[in-house]
């Protein structure tokens, strides 16, 4: 975890970031959105506060918020959930991450990923202690080819960890994948974590909870977060689901990491999750035409664009430009077209980084005049 000489290696997006900040270029590295989310979410957090809604909540999280999140697993995937026993309230969807592989990896436990990563799933495996595995997502289509993820399943493998939908390929997985993963995880006795956070945010496909087919339930934890579904990245209050068994155990370990969490947002967030569907549908409609824009935009630059069918982000391979290191030319896109991404090795091991050299991430969850602007500065490219 830390850089070679000790200091704390940044994460690729507090340098991407930084990168954008520091050269004026149009920020599609880190993915968060430029505009606010629903009105009432955010009002229901102002009123909290004044409100009074300002101490300790419990530790489990505020009642207000497991309720809704158990009501909106029952309106959206049919699931039942005790909100008293199989819910807990995180600091957004990293510390579900970083308590729930914490509680459930020993020293030399393996954790299968897919790969690419989300880049704390590696960090936190090596806090942990635990060993990290990975199934390749190829192109084309960036989906996992079965006999690998079985070959990658044994019994030395604690947890299987998914991010469906995946960041940074934007795949959803289909539901013949799920069910193979459900099935490895009963032969080798091994606990299923999936990441959902952009559970709401897919583009004419569905989204599968890996919790509702049959078997995966009793040894799910589901982890989701409002930050995607609300535009309220910076709340970080996110939330897992699991059996009463698998909670007591992430718990054990939260309750020293943060103790709770941001008691006004919760009741905020309980609004969000209560919002009419059309609300989940329309920000998602929103989303894909963005996706559109972008993708466009970058097929016509000269990349050749993979479309997701979920997610913040689009990947392009910069290979057709003559760019084979897409590390290089993240540096040095500022200056050639004034635009942020991140290269997709970022989200690799050392020992893959090398099969997606000349893949690039951008992040299309911005206004769509942000989105033209970098569109017409990309063309540039070609
Ligand atoms: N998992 C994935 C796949 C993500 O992309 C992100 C960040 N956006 C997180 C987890 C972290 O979510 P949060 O901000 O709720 O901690
Ligand atoms: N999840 C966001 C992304 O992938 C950023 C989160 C972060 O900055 N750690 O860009």
């Amino acid at each position: 975890l830390l850089s070679p000489d000790g200091r704390i290696a940044s994460t690729i997006f507090a340098e991407m970031s930084a990168l954008a900040q520091a050269t004026g270029a149009i920020n599609l590295g880190q993915g968060f959105p430029d505009e606010d989310g629903p009105a009432e979410v955010l009002e229901a957090a102002r009123r909290a506060i004044a409100d009074g809604i300002n101490q300790y909540p419990p530790g489990l999280g505020m009642p207000v918020l497991r309720q809704a999140v158990a009501t909106h697993q029952q309106r959206f995937y049919g699931l039942t959930v005790d909100a008293d026993r199989e819910v807990l309230i995180t600091a957004g969807a990293t510390e579900a991450l970083a308590a729930t592989i914490l509680a459930l990896v020993d020293e030399g436990d393996e954790v299968v990923t897919l790969e690419p990563f989300y880049d704390a799933y590696g960090g936190l495996i090596a806090l942990a202690r635990g060993v990290h595995r990975t199934v390749p997502l190829r192109l084309p289509g960036f989906l996992p080819d079965h006999d690998e993820l079985r070959a990658a399943v044994t019994d030395r493998t604690k947890v299987i960890l998914i991010n469906n939908p995946h960041n940074p390929t934007g795949t959803v997985l289909p539901r013949e994948t799920l069910e193979l993963i459900v099935e490895l995880a009963h032969e080798h006795d091994a606990v299923i974590v999936t990441d959902e956070v952009y559970e709401h945010l897919v583009f004419g496909v569905q989204h599968i909870p890996v919790a509702t087919l049959p078997g995966a339930r009793e040894r799910t934890v589901t982890i989701s977060s409002a930050g995607k579904t609300f535009s309220t990245t910076g709340w970080k209050i996110g939330w897992i689901v699991s059996t009463p068994e698998l909670v007591t155990a992430v718990l054990a370990v939260k309750q020293f990491l943060t103790y709770v969490n941001g008691a006004p947002f919760q009741p905020a967030v309980a609004v969000g999750l209560g919002l009419p569907e059309s609300y989940f549908r329309e920000t998602a409609g929103t989303l894909q035409a963005k996706r559109d824009l972008l993708s466009q935009g970058l097929e016509k630059a000269g990349f050749d664009v993979t479309v997701p069918n979920g997610t913040y982000f689009v990947v392009a391979d910069a290979a057709p430009l003559g760019y084979r290191d897409a590390a290089t030319l993240c540096r040095e896109l500022p200056a050639l077209a004034g635009v942020v991404a991140v290269p997709i090795s970022a989200f690799c091991s050392d020992e893959h980084a090398g099969e997606y050299a000349s893949l690039v991430r951008f992040a299309f969850c911005k206004k769509v005049d942000v989105l033209e602007r970098a569109a017409a500065q990309l063309a540039r490219l070609g």
